[in-house]
């Protein structure tokens, strides 16, 4: 018999999914009209307390729609955690700005206000903070250097689905906050995307890029380019029917975290997943370094889990070391997290004793 493996992170998909997309089967409505994206677009903007949501085609596209309708253009430079997903400096690089690292803050893994300053530039036109693994940015502080410095600001929460700053839902705070629905995100749609925003002018122009900038008035008319960004009245049933279950998910992913940090806060030469006191992390993916005196290095640890038939993920690489953006400034911080960080299996649907046998080979002894 094949041995099962615990996988870092899987959807569940349960039987209203499948009900809700049968469903937009039967009506015919299989490409990007029908009754589902706009309850979808509904039902997420509601969750996340904001006035307006916008449904695309994933979150890579949903940064590029937002920057883009906010007017980011060539000759501009765009501030960006280095310790991120690839696609945050991506979809700037596809505006034609510039993105520029900005370093790690130590404690949360999150950019560092101090280093974000220092990279303001004349040309600096936008700051996209990441909340990384699920942990809120300081959101107050990253604010304060906007307004001082006359910015813009679009929330990369594609990892943060729910997460909390001071009782306030990540994608509230910028000019708009974006979202992901790929597979092994908070809640999935398949591919997918949703940009928030509470600006009724911004919400019309990506409504108008996202559909090749058809003219409203008149079918067919094009005043400038646009974009196919949409989503499917498909993926928008599958997303209709996540949001029924998006606070137990979030709850389940809490839970598991809580149960993780119990059983590895006393084992050596393993640094915890932050939770400051004034925010709600949603622990998307349960994250750990794996310091010095830890026995094994974070590969061996790896290896390990591996052979036991636990699936592990290492943390993304810092943009400043990606080939196509070399001549991006030096990212210590980043650098270390990344290269002692690792995720551990983080699905929804984990269970308690799967946790407990996950701890024991890390708590092994070597
Ligand atoms: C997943 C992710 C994205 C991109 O989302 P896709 O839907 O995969 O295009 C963007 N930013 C971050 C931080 C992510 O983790």
């Amino acid at each position: 018999m094949a041995k099962e493996i615990i996988l870092v992170s899987e959807p569940w998909i349960g039987d209203k999914e499948k009900e809700l997309v049968n469903q937009a089967l039967d009506e015919g409505w299989v490409s990007s009209i029908g009754r589902f994206i706009l309850e979808f677009e509904e039902k997420f903007a509601k969750f996340c307390s904001v006035k307006h949501g916008l449904a695309v085609s994933n979150g890579t596209v949903a940064l590029h729609l937002a920057l883009e309708a906010l007017g980011i253009e060539s000759g501009d430079e765009v501030l960006i955690p280095s310790l991120t997903f690839i696609a945050t400096a991506n979809a700037v690089h596809y505006t034609g700005a510039k993105p520029v690292c900005v370093d790690s803050e130590p404690e949360t893994w999150n950019l560092d206000v101090e280093d974000l300053r220092k990279k303001i530039t004349s040309k600096t036109k936008a700051i996209v903070p990441v909340h990384l693994y699920g942990h809120p940015c300081e959101m107050d502080e990253i604010l304060e250097v906007a307004e001082e410095n006359d910015l813009l600001v679009v929330e990369d929460c594609a990892e943060a689905h729910g997460a909390e700053y001071k009782k306030k839902k990540v994608g509230s705070f910028g000019d708009a906050g974006v979202f992901s629905f790929y597979a092994n995100k908070v809640i999935t749609t398949g591919e997918g995307g949703a940009i928030v925003t509470d600006d009724d002018e911004l919400f019309e122009k990506m409504h108008f890029l996202r559909d090749h900038a058809m003219s409203k008035d008149k079918r067919y008319f094009h005043p400038e380019i646009g974009y196919n960004y949409r989503m499917t009245n498909l993926q928008a049933a599958l997303g209709v029917a996540q949001m029924e279950r998006i606070d137990e998910f979030i709850e389940n992913k809490r839970k598991n975290a809580q149960l993780y940090n119990s059983l590895l806060k006393d084992t050596k030469g393993i640094t915890l997943p932050p939770e400051k006191s004034h925010v709600k992390n949603v622990y998307w993916m349960y994250s750990i370094l794996i310091e010095d005196e830890f026995p094994l290095t974070k590969d061996e640890l790896m290896k390990e889990l591996k052979e036991k038939g636990i699936d592990t993920r290492p943390f993304f690489i810092p943009i400043n070391l990606q080939p196509p953006y070399k001549g991006q400034p030096v990212c210590r911080v980043a650098e270390e997290i990344s290269s002692k960080g690792m995720s551990l299996p983080s699905s929804t649907k984990l269970t308690k004793e799967q946790i407990f046998g996950i701890a024991d080979v890390i708590n092994s002894g070597h």
